[in-house]
């Protein structure tokens, strides 16, 4: 008999179903079990996905002050229950070791990144910021006027050298911050990764 990767997978798993079944014992049962004692003494805390503007609801469930299993919320209409492998890979996450907690810099000609503190990479930003508003700052544009066709210059005050891209980590109020930020600095380019 020939039997495809497939179909032999899904005859080992009937195979096994048989004989646990025929010991008295159920998957199914073992399975709500070990479940239900993972899931013991935790506290669970619905939220949303925020790696994408699809919004799917989870369910957090944190046992003394860590996140120990997460998985898709069964009532989100969004989702009901399913996350894609990002929403998925939340809780690893949290606690990679590759999670960068520092701000770094590559300096230049240098082949590696270095830590530096928050506040000399929040002046070096402020810094670069003024540098490049200050050479792309256009107070003046030329447009045909309507009425008689005629060229003219305009005021259009605008940092052209500059643009802002959102994220889908960032919220409503952070996103209404960021677009007072884009208009007190004059860029008329800011725009978010993960709209639909
Ligand atoms: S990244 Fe995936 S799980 Fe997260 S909101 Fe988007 S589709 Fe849902």
């Amino acid at each position: 008999m020939d039997v495809s990767r497939r179909g032999f997978l899904k005859l080992s798993g009937l195979s096994i179903a048989a004989f646990a079944t025929g010991l008295g014992f159920d998957p199914a049962v073992a399975e709500a079990k070990g479940y239900a004692l993972k899931l013991e003494g935790t506290k669970k805390i619905p939220g949303l996905c925020h790696f994408c503007a699809g919004g799917c609801g989870t369910l957090s469930y944190v046992k003394e002050g860590k996140l120990v299993h997460l998985e898709g919320d069964p009532d989100h209409p969004t989702n009901e229950g399913a996350l894609c492998p990002k929403g998925a890979s939340l809780l690893s996450v949290a606690y990679s070791p590759n999670r960068l907690t520092k701000p770094k810099r590559r300096a230049p000609g240098s082949d590696k990144w270095e830590d530096i503190s928050w506040e000399e990479a929040l002046d070096r930003v402020a810094k670069k910021t003024k540098e490049v508003r200050d050479a792309s700052w256009k107070a003046a544009d030329e447009v045909v006027d309507a009425k008689t066709g005629l060229k003219k210059m305009l005021t259009v005050n605008r940092a052209e050298g500059i643009a802002f891209l959102g994220s889908a980590e960032v919220d409503n109020e952070e996103s209404y911050l960021f677009t007072k930020f884009c208009r007190l600095i004059g860029t008329p380019y800011h725009e978010h990764q993960a709209r639909v």
